[in-house]
Order: structure tokens, then sequence, then C-alpha cells
């Protein structure tokens, strides 16, 4: 497959990503109104929800009647549904099991990791979308090689590289298979890499120096390197600087759908045709309580909706992710909204009446030379806390320093945050091993 536009454009579908936003929001009604239908039919929990609410799609005529009738789903509500039923896709899944073509998971950084069914080829309406547009717009071409360093979510990944015309070179996420893609870089010259984040960053530079490859060499073929999941330090990004690589912020919206830097780098756009996006106050208890955070980048929590999916649609999840949300256009020429993620909901602690989430003390940590990979978790029994517990991940470091090596960290997040922290030191390797193996908790109740 190529472009939808010809091999110069950057745009791979140049009608669909330029679409005025009048355009937009019909088409937006439209897939809504058949979404609706769609999942009120065939999920068991969306038709359990809106029962229980008391509406049917019939009382779903516009956007207006869609944000003030429909219930909210979350994750408690899929997690529920699936133990109580002994139904191992939470109630979502549409089709008959023997339909999927491929079952990924979600990380489970938060909790536990929830179920992605798949059927490639026939499991979205629409125009082909997601990933294709965004890494045709960081100069992925048919015939590329593309380099994927991929943890659970293989499925869909794979095979949409291979969909674009291009040729999947595969890894494993993990620091052992760094200086594996170093090599192969030289050797097959891939134009992208997925999905590379600062701890990979941060640990590339000792292990090419330590293989004698420099790092420059192995990535200049690279159009862009895509980092995901976690916010990316200083450390991280001036290493990628001074290395020549371009790097692209990606994320998901509401386990909906995902999320791209454009090549302007100012936020991440998502595609409105693959989801209904809206941004509601954190605070509200329930959808009759939600009013519509209006305004650009105003801090909100995100819920969304999937448009496309014909597989296991959400139906207005709310994410528990606090976000700001922008849909005037961007000078790239798109039109679709960007995103900015600023953390969960629930990772927030106050400290003595002072907000603090993981991303305020991320470059803080990294910034000490023994804590450069940031591995650190927040330590917070309760949303209100006295005082800010701080686990932080350590290296190279004699068990004599210990002492003085607490007292730089607390200096760097008290300048960050203007609380002062208690910091307890934990090896990197033993940190490491709290997670799925690719990052860790952020947050934590111990
Ligand atoms: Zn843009």
């Amino acid at each position: 497959m190529t472009g939808l536009s010809p091999a110069d454009s950057p745009y791979y579908d140049a009608e669909y990503e330029t679409m005025s936003r009048d355009r937009l929001a019909d088409l937006q009604l439209e897939l809504l109104t058949e979404t609706v239908a769609f999942a009120y039919e065939h999920s068991a929990l969306t038709r359990k929800t809106w029962d229980a609410a008391g509406i049917t799609p019939a009382d779903v005529r516009s956007l207006d009647d869609f944000t003030e009738k429909v219930p909210f789903l979350d994750k408690d509500a899929l997690r529920r549904f699936r133990d109580e039923r002994k139904d191992p896709y939470g109630g979502v899944l549409c089709r008959d099991q023997s339909e999927l073509t491929a079952i990924s998971s979600t990380s489970g950084t938060t909790g536990d990791p929830t179920l992605v069914p798949e059927v490639w080829g026939g499991g979205f309406v629409g125009r082909p979308a997601i990933m294709y547009r965004d890494f045709w717009g960081m100069g992925v071409r048919p015939g590329d090689h593309v380099a994927l360093f991929l943890f659970t979510f293989r499925g869909p990944t794979y095979g949409f590289v291979q969909q674009l015309g291009a040729i999947p070179v595969l890894f494993d996420y993990g620091v052992d298979e760094i200086e594996r893609l170093l090599r192969c870089s030289l050797q097959y010259r891939p134009t992208a890499l997925y999905n590379f984040g600062g701890s990979m960053i941060n640990a590339t530079e000792e292990i090419a120096a330590r293989a004698g490859i420099d790092p420059r060499d192995a990535f200049s073929s690279y159009h862009a390197v895509v980092f995901a999941g976690e916010p990316l330090g200083e450390r991280a990004r001036r290493l990628a600087d001074a290395w020549g690589i371009e790097l692209f912020e990606h994320s998901n919206v509401g386990d909906v759908t995902a999320c791209f830097e454009c090549p302007a780098h100012d936020g991440m756009h998502f595609w409105e045709d693959m989801a209904y996006v809206e941004g509601i106050d954190p605070l509200a208890l329930d959808h009759r309580d939600a009013q519509p955070v209006s305004g650009d980048r105003v801090r909100c929590e995100l819920v969304a909706t999937a448009l496309s999916n014909r597989v296991a649609p959400l139906v207005r999840f709310r994410s528990d992710d606090l976000v700001e949300i922008d849909r005037s256009p961007c000078v790239c020429g798109r039109t679709h909204a960007r995103i900015w993620t600023i953390g969960r909901k629930g990772d927030e602690v106050v400290v003595q009446g002072a907000s603090v989430l993981p991303v305020d003390v991320w470059a803080a940590i990294e910034s000490v030379e023994a804590c450069r990979l940031g591995l650190f978790q927040v330590v917070r029994p309760n949303r209100e806390s006295d005082e800010l517990r701080l686990r932080v991940g350590y290296q190279d470091t004699p068990e004599g320093r210990l002492g003085s090596l607490v007292e730089e960290v607390a200096d760097a997040v008290r300048a960050a945050v203007g609380v002062e922290p208690v910091i307890e030191l934990v090896a990197n390797e033993e940190l490491l091993r709290l997670g799925p193996p690719h990052k860790i908790p952020r947050v934590t109740a111990r």
C-alpha cells in the first residue's frame, strides 16, 4: 500500500488530514451514531451501562444528546464485568472470539493489563489512519526499513509497517537489545525507530561506548525516533540532540486511539475520525455532573469514544488521564486536534497543599548523575500527605557515598517543587524488577 497522496506529499491522506472542522464534525456525528448502535447491540457492558441509565441509541441524535445522556465507562467497570462474568474482555468485545486474529495487551503499569483484541485487516471502518498518517508524516515511505522496539503491542505495529510497504526490523524492548539495535541500524539503515524511551536513550550512551559504536553513525539514517509512555527527561533529550536524533512523542488517547507529534512538535495529533474526544472536569462525579471544559489547553480529564473500531469499541471511556487539548489549526496544516499529557488523575499527591505529579520531579531526579536513568517512584499511601516520599534508583555509588547522594537528590527535588522530600535510595536493578519490563509504576501506595 502506498499513501493516498503522492510520495512527496507531507500527508498520507491529505483530504482527511486537512479536512475543515465543519466537515470533521459532520463526519464525527455520522460515525458516532453508527458506533453507539453497534456497541449497544454487540457489547454486553455497553448495553448493561446504557440500560441502567435508561437510554438507547435512539436517544442520541446529536453531539449534545451524546454528552448530556450517555454514561461513562471506566477501567473499574471493565474489570468488574470481567471478574463477575468471567469475560476476559470486560464485556466490550463485539465479535465472536473465533473471529479474532490477535490479542495484545496494555502494559499494565497502573493495574492489571487490559486485553486488546484485534481483527487484522477487518477491524476498522473508514480510511486507514492510525499510525499510517503519523509515520508517513515523519518521512517513512514504502521500501524503508523501520526498527520496532516492542513489548506487548507487537501485533498491530508489525502489521501496519508492512501495510505501509515498509520492512519491520524487530527487537524486544530491553536494555539487552540496544547493542543489536545499534549494529542492525548500521547495517539496514532504518528510517524510523518505534519506540525508544528515556531509560533506553540514557542506557545507550554506555552501551555504545562499550561496543565501540558512535551513536551518531548508528542513528544517522533515522528521520524519526518515537518515544512513548513516559515523559522524556532533559538528559535523554540532550543525548538525542547530540546524536542528531529527531524525537517524536507518542501516547494513547484513553485506550481508544493513538496520538503522535507531527513535525511541528507542538502537541500530539489524534485523528478525529478515529476518536471522539471530550475534556471534562476531573472532579465530576458522573456524566450528569461533567461540564465540558471549554477553551484550548485547559487542564481536563480525557474521555474518549472509538469511532471506527468495530471489534471492541469503547464508548465514553473515562480515562483518568489529565491532559490539555487544542483544536486550533496546527502549523503543519493538519486540522485534527492536538493533545498534551500531564499525568494520571490518581497519581497526584498533595503535600502541604501543593499538588505534585511524577512529571514535576522527573527532571530533577535525572539531573543527579547517579540517578540518570530517571527510575523513581512517588510513595503515596493517600492523596493528601504531610511529606513527599520518593523511592529513587541509583547506580555507580559506593555504600559510603549514599548519604551525600540522598542530600544531592533532595536538593534537586526541593528546588523543583518547593517541598522537602524524604528520599529512599534503591539500586536501579532492584527497582526495575517492580514493573513490566519496560517501565515501573511511578506512583505506589507503599
Ligand atoms: Zn501538526
